[in-house]
């Protein structure tokens, strides 16, 4: 399966006061391929929204390259920038902050097709906004009222139809069902099923549980302090996660089976996340891990294939 998009070495510092530098995201590797679901994962503060926005060049990338539908997406120009806008489109974390509380939901959706130039004319356009509305579960009605109108859940199924309506390739979610009721958690993730198969979609699926995006993604990446730490099918991770972090969030997570919970150990992790602005030495986990030793203090682990498609970070798999 063809690689739809490539982030190699990808970086994104933040020069704060004081001379300090936020290395929100600090090297990342990896690739997304055509139609799966890349999880991305990991505590909040761990860079992986900074990650999902720089990608979409939302933020300017400090360092390295991002490589979609195999160009390099920090060179594009004219044409080639406004089809990238189209491919590539971004459903965020919070109903409720990302549409504009003035305009109607009708307005919101088609805005793109508006900047776009598609579905122009009155009647083409009422059409294509019903259609979207309709395929996230909403109705033709809806498109004359405004967002306060509706519950969360719904407001999320206005903000993907607002993605879908340029007909992307690929769309980044931002922790899009953490802001919602968990009653509704399951049937916007159902949505997102739904148009990944009907629309060949590709996702970056990021989100702070990987309980949630265990059962969505085909691939998983999970981030600890702007960097990954292991890259691995979904299965694979599940069923031999190789980093201590990956193996701690993987044993807080319970198993229905009470033969199963029994022989897995809950891994406790000590202490919090030490600030992003001041990073340990060496392994960036080294001050939370169970199985550090002198040199993870010495030198950083390298990011590296372990197994075949699993790559992981960490002195143990040298
Ligand atoms: Fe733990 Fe050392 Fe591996 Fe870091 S490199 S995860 S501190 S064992
Ligand atoms: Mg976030």
């Amino acid at each position: 399966q063809e690689n739809i998009l490539e982030v190699r070495n990808l970086k994104k510092h933040f020069n704060l006061s004081g001379g300090r530098v936020l290395k929100a995201v600090d090297g990342l590797n990896f690739a997304v391929k055509r139609g799966e679901t890349f999880g991305l994962v990991g505590e909040s503060g761990c860079g992986k929204s900074t990650a999902g926005r720089t990608i979409i060049r939302l933020y300017e990338a400090t360092g390295g390259e991002i490589i979609f539908n195999g160009k390099n997406v920090q060179k594009l120009t004219g044409k080639e920038q406004s089809k990238f806008n189209r491919e590539m489109q971004m459903v965020f974390q919070d109903p409720y902050a990302s549409l504009n509380p003035r305009m109607t939901v009708g307005k919101i959706i088609g805005e793109g097709l508006d900047i776009h130039g598609l579905h122009t004319g009155t009647k083409r356009r009422k059409a294509r906004v019903a259609e979207l509305l309709d395929a996230v579960g909403l109705n033709e009605e809806h498109a004359n009222r405004f967002p306060h109108e509706f519950s969360g859940g719904q407001r999320q199924r206005i903000g993907i139809a607002r993605a879908l309506a340029i007909e992307p390739q690929f769309i980044i979610a931002d922790e899009p069902i953490s802001a919602l009721d968990v009653s509704v958690q399951a049937q916007v993730v159902n949505l997102f099923k739904k148009l990944q198969k009907e629309h060949g979609l590709t996702y970056l699926f990021i989100a702070h549980d990987l309980a949630m995006v265990k059962h969505i993604s085909d691939r998983i990446g999970v981030m600890y302090l702007g960097k990954l730490v292991e890259v691995a099918t979904s299965e694979k991770l599940n069923a031999k996660p190789l980093h201590p972090y990956t193996q701690s969030l993987l044993s807080a997570i319970p198993i229905p089976d009470p033969e199963l919970q029994k022989s897995r150990e809950r891994i406790i992790v000590q202490g919090e996340i030490p600030s992003p602005l001041n990073p340990p030495s060496g392994c960036p986990f080294r001050t939370r891990c169970p199985a550090a030793m002198p040199q993870c203090a010495e030198a950083m682990p390298e990011f590296k294939e372990v197994e075949p498609g699993h790559f992981t970070a960490c002195h143990l798999y040298n």
